[in-house]
This record gives structure tokens, sequence and C-alpha cells, in this order.
């Protein structure tokens, strides 16, 4: 199996990767002006099917993230979609896959701003596992602040503001820790570098509002839904301070691409019992059972790629 696409979209069409290239003069390289998305498709062998987990809700993000940043993409979530499958197609995929959409500022222009200035819109795919952290991750608190809705807002996907994403994880990486944990201009708790978090404790699940300066998770928001109806627990969406992040009984973070991951250590302290915790190990469970669309109740969330005539069960 190739381990890099052979091709993208780009310029409105599919073309071969090679030919997918922009000018060290472009808007977006120089000033951080693009917004991008994220998302995951799942071979599933016995179905035959590639499965992208919500591309509708992916490409309307991309398009909110767009109009933030004064950009505008002309295609539904529907056609991006129909786009990203045609794609996906070219490639003839038969194993994981993560997407990158990226609309960016396209025109070769000095000067910083938004206005006047051309955008364009690529979208590409390369193989990628499913691999999840068997071992419980340890996190620190970051000695940096997540970007405040004020500056740069974090629900916005905006490239430039994965300056403070990759200033975060460097960090927590080169300080011998797996991820970090972000506070925002609060005080408060507000996600990962690049994924929402979870508590538990006492038997209910916490994670910061979409109000916190977090990126408004599309997996965040499928596992509220999975926590409350398939697991009965109840959810809240609410600010956490992080003495509470030492107390929890469990922690796990989320997104397309760590997946979910348990959080057994925070600052050198066990989260729990310092294992990764049953309410994690389930919730965990499920997730793969639906991204991979063998749970037929979500299976709207999942979009096939290929005829679906193959699928069998
Ligand atoms: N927060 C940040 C900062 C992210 O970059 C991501 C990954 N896109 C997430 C959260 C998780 O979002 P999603 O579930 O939509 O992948």
């Amino acid at each position: 199996m190739p381990d890099q696409p052979r091709f993208a979209y780009f310029n409105g069409e599919i073309v071969p990767i090679a030919d997918a290239k922009v000018s060290v003069m472009t808007h977006a390289l120089n000033y951080g002006t693009a917004v991008f998305g994220g998302l995951r498709g799942y071979w599933n062998p016995d179905h035959e099917q590639l499965y992208v987990f919500r591309p509708l809700e992916h490409f309307t993000r991309l398009r909110n993230s767009a109009s933030l940043m004064r950009m505008h993409v002309p295609q539904t979530p529907e056609a991006l979609r129909d786009i990203l499958h045609d794609l996906l197609r070219a490639e003839d995929y038969r194993q994981n896959v993560y997407i990158r959409p990226l609309a960016y500022k396209s025109d070769e222009k000095i000067g910083v701003r938004l206005h006047d200035i051309g955008d364009a819109l690529t979208i590409f795919a390369v193989p990628m596992g499913d691999y999840v952290s068997l071992k419980g991750l340890h996190c620190h608190i970051s000695a940096w602040r997540r970007v405040d809705d004020n500056a740069i807002p974090a629900r916005g996907k905006v490239t430039g503001a994965y300056a403070n994403s990759a200033l975060i994880k460097s960090d927590a990486v080169l300080s011998g820790f797996d991820e970090a944990l972000v506070l925002n201009e609060d005080g408060h708790v507000s996600e990962a570098s690049a994924a929402n978090v979870f508590i538990v404790r006492d038997g209910v699940v916490i994670t910061p509002p979409i109000n916190a300066n977090v990126l408004e998770g599309i997996v965040r928001r499928s596992l509220i839904t999975l926590l409350h109806d398939e697991m009965g627990l109840e959810v809240l969406e609410r600010n956490i301070d992080r003495t509470e992040l030492y107390l929890a009984d469990e922690m796990f973070l989320c997104g397309t691409g760590v997946q979910l991951a348990g959080v057994t250590r925070v600052d050198h302290r066990p989260i729990g019992s310092g294992e990764i915790g049953p309410v994690t190990e389930e919730i965990g469970r499920w997730f793969m059972d639906v991204m991979y669309g063998r749970v037929e109740k979500y299976r709207e969330w999942v979009s096939p790629v290929y005829a679906t005539e193959t699928v069998t069960g």
C-alpha cells in the first residue's frame, strides 16, 4: 500500500499530487491565513467499505472557519463530501486514511489583511493507521495559554493559531510528557494541543463548554451523545478548574487525530487509580465500533465511499 497520496483536489479538479503546488508568495504561507479540517476514513474489511466520519459536520465547520477569516467556500457541505468521495475513489484507498481539507488565501500578495485577497480550496488524503495508545498518557499543564476568541478564534481552526498548538505540544514532549492540557485566559482548562478533553468525577462526565476557547470538536460532540444515550451517563459542559484535573477519577482526550486516548497522569500525579478507567475503556469501544460503521444506529454518522451494494452486514 502506498503511504503517500497520489492525487489532490486542487483548483477545482483532481490532479496528480505533484501538480498541487503553491508559490512561496502565497498569502496563507506568509501570514497563516488559512483554515483547515481533519477527517478520518476507516476501512471496514467485512463490509469492504471505507467510511468517512461525519463529513457534512466537518465541511460545515470548515465553511464556518472560512467565513470567520473572510473566505468563501462556494461548495455546499454535500458537494464537498462528493468531491472527497471522488478523491478517495481515485486513490482507491482500502485502508484507513486521514483527510486534510484546507481553504487558504491563495493570492501572491504582500499585505497583512483578510479583505481583497483571493482564496482557494484543496483536499488531500494520506494513509494513516488507527494506532491508539494502550498506555495512558502523561500530560502536564502547559505554561502557554490557549489562544483567546478575541485574539484568534479557537473555534476557527485557523492555521496561524496552530503556532499556539505547536508551542504547547513541543514544550510538553521536550519536557518528557506525552501531551499538554492548556488553560485559557480565565485559568480554566480548555483542551489539549489538538484534542478536546473529558474528565470523569463521581460518575459524572465533564468537558469544557464551547465558549472556553476550545475547538468545537466533532468527536467531542459525538462522544457527548454516546456517553449520554448509550452509556446512560450524565454529561456536563462546564468550566473545569486545574485542580479538578488532579482529583478526576478518569480523563481522556479525543479528536480525529488522537482518536480516544486515556490520560493516567497529570503533572506527575496519578489520575484515579493511575490506570485507564472503565468509562474510558467503554467509550473507546463505542468510538471504534461507530467509526468502523459497525453500529447500525449510528450508520448515518459514517459516509460510505464505495458503492453500497458491497455492504453485507
Ligand atoms: N481541539 C483542537 C485544537 C484540534 O486541533 C482538534 C483536532 N481537529 C480537536 C480539538 C478535535 O476536533 P475533532 O474532534 O473535530 O477532530
